[in-house]
């Protein structure tokens, strides 16, 4: 293809958005600029150095990786330059004048609602990064020329819209962005500032940032070269030797995170292999997580060389929420991604790391519960994600879940193991109900005979619950069972009545299975206590709730039909059996049938089935009584 010397292209119109927002809403925070350009000119030299395993012409002699920060204090520019991959001109096209990203709209209405303080966070997550130099920057030039390739390409830009793409020349692979700062931003020409600013964000980048420093020695002022940040590789150094504040300094590098990680498992591992890991537990839910595009697996290294990031092979999916790096030198330096995944060496990393992660959550819960809770309630649902999947770790996956509990406080979660040691003597199983909140749950009809009989249930009311639970069937020999679906045993006595009922109320149940359709039963309950009757899942069915939540996801595999339950011991039961029994003819029967059916929808929280006709029946009611 060729191109014109210089052409003017329009920015995508969600990224004219993103670059209003980041200009205007990242105010407070405008010094993050550097730490994007700075991270992005890291990893252009990584993609280098990597392909260049496979091919070493493409560096042309120049493996001196160097990032330059330079000023121009008469132009006023603050340039950042790497010898990295560079870009051809399709790629800065498509690399800075469109985003690719799948969730870019979601971002932008979270940016929109974000507390200020979050939005760098959100920013450094989503890498939109490079458009924060239009923060302190009027005008972004960036030259660049790929690696393997004799031409430049230059790209510039005001922000406001438009860019220009132009054939340049450049000395050699690698990029130079260059900010024509804004008049009030001329602190980002001062040494002190950058080299500040280079500490406290891009210390542990492993490829020197050198800047041009001035020595001045008797009023005689020189440059010399120094390199500003300490390229510490944290994570093969010694913990006794490592700060807390240098941990959280490389999260926040790692993740883009503001906040502090909750926890940090530093992994020094000797043996077949022998690897290095430094993981971290997040407090939150990062966005990408939020979004579900997130990536799954640290970083991984071999000898400080980055090879893949992520790395998908080091942790399973039901763990994306950890991040970090992982360095194992006995791994081939030309390993292929593709080959990486089927790596032995890897899959015993994994099982170390899944195994170091287990275990520190599990300290956690045991030793600090609020702040393991809190922990559980942002993060716990991608966690639960592992009980269906890898069932090697399902017992230690089911050791770290919490649950709201009918007996337990609102908001409280207890744990299998604490809801097995308060199980009364006659209590063999583990009951749980599922549902939209906990409100609705407790007052579920079918958990009455539960409350009388002093048996806990647990109330899974997060959504993702009726598709993983079932991935656990028993826990410790207890099977768990639906509350809605398994009343609880009754004793023989009770039984041997409840049988007796059953003859003499069967041809009433009948006729309202006859007249109520759709039901798959209608039957006597001896779950009920204080209700006339209440809707349960026919035992092989799916979980309502579960069809509920498929619908709503658009996957309506429509309803399986369900029984209808009635109480024997219930007033108004007893006086609809003494009706049919003196006239099994009389049509009113028929309309209370739907009054039946009706109650038990609302019990669960549902609507009437005919709304109107259920109010004229109440009101045909209510002025027989009072007439
Ligand atoms: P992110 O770095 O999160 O992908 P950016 O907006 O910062 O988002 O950068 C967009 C893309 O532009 C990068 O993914 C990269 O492909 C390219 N890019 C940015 N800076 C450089 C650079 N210095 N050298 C090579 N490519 C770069």
């Amino acid at each position: 293809m060729t191109h014109p010397t210089e052409e003017k292209l329009s920015f995508k119109s969600e990224l004219k958005q993103v670059l209003h927002l980041i200009t205007h809403s990242l105010y407070s925070h405008k010094e993050i600029f550097l730490r994007e350009l700075l991270s992005n000119a890291s990893d252009a030299i990584d993609k280098v150095r990597f392909n260049s395993l496979e091919n070493e012409n493409l560096l042309q002699g120049d493996k001196d990786w160097t990032i330059r920060i330079a000023v121009d204090k008469v132009a006023h520019t603050l340039t950042v330059s790497d010898n990295g991959i560079g870009m051809d001109r399709e790629t800065i096209i498509e690399h800075l004048g469109t985003i690719a990203k799948s969730g870019t709209r979601a971002f932008l209405d979270r940016l929109k609602d974000a507390e200020a303080a979050n939005r760098p966070e959100l920013i450094g997550q989503f890498g939109v990064g490079f458009y924060s130099a239009f923060m302190v920057a009027d005008r972004v030039a960036v030259v660049s020329r790929a690696a393997g390739s004799l031409e430049a390409v230059r790209w510039e830009s005001d922000g406001q819209g438009e860019f220009t793409v132009a054939t340049a020349e450049r000395a050699g692979r690698g990029t130079d962005v260059v900010l024509y700062l804004k008049p009030e931003e001329m602190e980002f020409l001062e040494e002190w500032r950058l080299r500040s600013l280079v500490k406290q964000f891009s210390d542990f980048i492993e490829h020197p940032i050198r800047m041009a420093v001035e020595k001045k020695k008797e009023d005689v002022s020189t440059f010399e070269d120094e390199t500003l940040n300490s390229q510490k590789a944290l994570w093969l150094r010694s913990k006794s030797e490592i700060t807390e504040e240098e941990y959280n300094a490389f999260y926040r590098q790692v993740t883009g995170d503001f906040e502090e990680p909750l926890k940090v498992i530093h992994v020094q591992a000797e043996g077949t292999p022998s690897f290095r890991a430094l993981l971290y537990l997040p407090k939150r839910k990062s966005m990408d997580l939020q979004f579900g595009d997130a990536k799954v697996g640290p970083r991984l290294y071999i000898n400080r060389v980055l090879i893949q990031d992520p790395c998908e092979a080091l942790l399973p999916a039901w763990l994306r929420f950890v991040k970090g790096v992982v360095d194992c030198p006995d791994l081939p330096l030309n390993v292929s991604r593709e080959t990486l995944q089927q790596n032995p060496l890897l899959e015993k990393i994994q099982k170390n790391l899944v195994k170091q992660i287990l275990k520190t959550l599990e300290a956690l819960k045991a030793d600090q519960r609020e702040i393991y809770a809190e922990f559980f309630k942002e993060l716990g649902q991608i966690l639960k994600e592992g009980l269906g999947r890898d069932w090697e770790r399902r017992e230690a996956i089911a050791e770290l879940l919490l649950f709201e509990n009918l007996k337990g406080e609102v908001g409280k979660g207890i744990t299998l193991a604490e809801y097995v040691a308060a199980m009364p003597e006659d209590q063999k199983d583990i009951y749980h109900l599922a549902g939209e909140n906990r409100a609705a749950l407790a007052h579920a009809p079918s958990l009455e005979a539960f409350k009388s009989k002093g048996w806990d249930v647990l109330l899974l009311t997060d959504p993702i619950d009726p598709f993983v639970i079932p991935g656990l069937p028993e826990y410790k020999g207890k099977a768990l069972k639906a509350a809605d679906r398994h009343a609880p045993e009754m004793p023989e006595a009770e039984k041997q009545k409840a049988e007796a009922a059953v003859g003499v109320f069967q041809p009433m149940l009948d006729l309202f299975k006859a007249k109520l359709t759709g039901l798959k039963d209608v039957r006597l309950s001896s779950r009920l206590k204080e209700s006339a009757a209440c809707l349960v899942a026919a035992e092989d069915a799916l979980d309502p709730h579960m069809e509920q939540l498929l619908a709503r996801l658009g996957q309506d595999r429509g309803t399986s039909p369900r029984v209808l339950e009635l109480n024997p011991e219930h007033a108004t039961i007893k006086a609809l059996l003494a009706k049919f029994q003196t006239d099994p003819t009389d049509s009113r029967l028929e309309g209370y049938a739907h009054l039946l059916m009706d109650q038990a929808l609302i019990a669960e929280g549902s609507k009437p089935e005919n709304p109107t006709a259920f109010l004229a029946r109440i009101n045909e009611l209510v002025a027989k009584e009072l007439s």
